[in-house]
């Protein structure tokens, strides 16, 4: 892309009302405007970081084998009437009515929606497990949006759910989650740790919250420092293999973890002194086991073997794809912009011509440009005639991994600078050598 025919609608100054990091830059980069409390649109270099990030979803579930489908935003209030949701949801669910004066709701999660799916549709242990997920936008009308996208009203969230004939099947479900959830997080450069949680309103048995460790994180945690050192690396994971999978559960989980709602002050005692935290954390993701809840009501039953109909055993399992953008940048920013990990940057590199209208200058950076694109890289081009300083303090801003500066000086001598955003270290090579180092 080129920045001169690109829509970056950068902000000088800081907007009054951002609290926070990424909320601030986030605004300041042109990533998202707020279209009414908790909206907002997302600008082109937003959504290319959201859509980055929702394709390491896809492809992490994918890997652990569950299916992708699509539901819609708009539901019926009945079928919430089936499983007594509708009353218990209280305020944050937005109501509608159609011209025909039917009840609806913006979804604000799909269990219902999934389990109608299912019940129509299944009917025999046989297509058992099944696991189908969706990334959709979602509305809750939370009393107190804020942090931008962190909090918003309307956002995009995978949910996907589980069913399977026992509990044993579920409960493996649940870990395959876990594992996948891991191993997206860790693509995104985050370190989200599994916290022992309280069910809450959508109710069960077991659930774990993941949460990446900041300052201006909702939830009040305690954890063993020892947690915060765990990856799960490129070693591979077999997700038909259910003792392999617990087992890398129980190494993320065994050591003391927990948000404030399970927290238990005795257990935190028995963690050694040094080792002991307490801070605050970005809920990125939630999985939850919750049995019969939905399928008994709702009559999502299956014919086991033995011939007798059984509800189905369900979870459901939510990451937080919009809010990831903002927990990612709250994790990773300077005082002078965003630092992109490499896995959800929106472009690249930055390639800055210092001096557009001269032309070796301007030779060198369209051959460069050419170049990355050739080698499957996504290069921005700034070829605005802005100051240099203007030019430098938007690619701090938009913090891409790379900047490759173009200019006169350099040029003289053969070479061009390559900087690194995370540690500020440039080099100065060949453009051919700066494009190798990238590919
Ligand atoms: P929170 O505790 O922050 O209100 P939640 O526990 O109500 O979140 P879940 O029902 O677990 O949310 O939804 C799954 C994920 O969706 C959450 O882990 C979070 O990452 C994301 N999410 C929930 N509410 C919002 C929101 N208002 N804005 C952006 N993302 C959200
Ligand atoms: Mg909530
Ligand atoms: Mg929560
Ligand atoms: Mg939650």
């Amino acid at each position: 892309m080129r920045l001169s025919r690109y829509f970056l609608p950068v902000l000088k100054e800081t907007p009054a009302d951002a609290q926070i990091a990424s909320h601030r830059y986030m605004l300041r980069a042109g990533m998202i405007r707020q279209q009414a409390a908790g909206i907002y649109s997302w600008l082109p270099l937003g959504y290319k970081v959201l859509k980055r990030i929702e394709q390491i979803v896809h492809e992490e579930q994918e890997r652990a084998g569950h299916i992708p489908l699509l539901m819609p935003t708009l539901q019926p209030a009945d079928l919430w009437r089936e499983s007594g949701r509708y009353d218990d949801y209280g305020a944050e669910m937005l109501r509608i009515q159609d011209r025909h004066e039917r009840d609806m709701l913006y979804g604000p999660t799909n269990e219902e929606m999934i389990t109608d799916i299912f019940r129509a549709h299944v009917a025999s242990y046989k297509s058992l497990p099944l696991t189908l997920y969706h990334i959709q936008w979602k509305f809750r009308d939370e009393i107190r949006p804020r942090f931008g996208v962190m909090r918003g009203r309307e956002f995009y969230m995978k949910d996907g759910y589980n069913f399977d004939l026992t509990k044993e099947d579920a409960l493996h479900a649940y870990n395959r989650h876990m594992v996948s959830y891991l191993r997206t997080y860790e693509r995104m450069g985050l370190t989200a740790i599994p916290m022992r949680a309280d069910s809450g309103p959508i109710g069960g048995d077991d659930t774990h919250e993941f949460l990446v460790l900041a300052p201006t994180g909702e939830s009040d945690v305690f954890y063993d420092a020892g947690v915060t050192e765990l990856k799960l690396g490129n070693r591979e994971i077999d997700y038909a293999d259910h003792a392999a999978v617990k087992g890398v559960c129980e190494e993320f989980t065994s050591l003391y973890a927990r948000t404030d709602e399970t927290h238990d002050e005795a257990l935190y005692g028995e963690i050694p002194e040094e080792r002991r935290r307490q801070g605050k954390g970005i809920e990125v993701g939630q999985i939850f086991y919750f049995g019969t809840k939905y399928s008994d009501p709702m009559g999502a039953m299956v014919q086991g073997p033995d011939g007798q109909k059984v509800p189905v055993h369900m979870g459901s399992h939510g990451i937080g794809v919009s809010r990831l953008v903002g927990a990612i940048i709250e994790a990773s920013h300077d005082d002078k912009g965003i630092i992109w990990p490499e896995g959800v940057t929106p472009f690249h590199v930055g390639i800055v011509n210092m001096r557009v209208g001269d032309a070796a200058c301007d030779q060198t950076s369209e051959a460069l440009y050419g170049t990355l694109k050739t080698l499957g890289l996504d290069p921005l081009l700034d070829d605005t005639d802005e100051r240099a300083g203007a030019k430098f303090a938007t690619q701090d801003l938009i913090g891409l991994p790379w900047r490759i500066t173009v200019g006169p000086r350099g040029l003289a001598n053969g070479v061009v600078e390559l900087t690194s955003r995370r540690t500020g270290e440039s080099e100065e090579l060949s453009p051919e050598a700066a494009a190798a180092k990238l590919a």
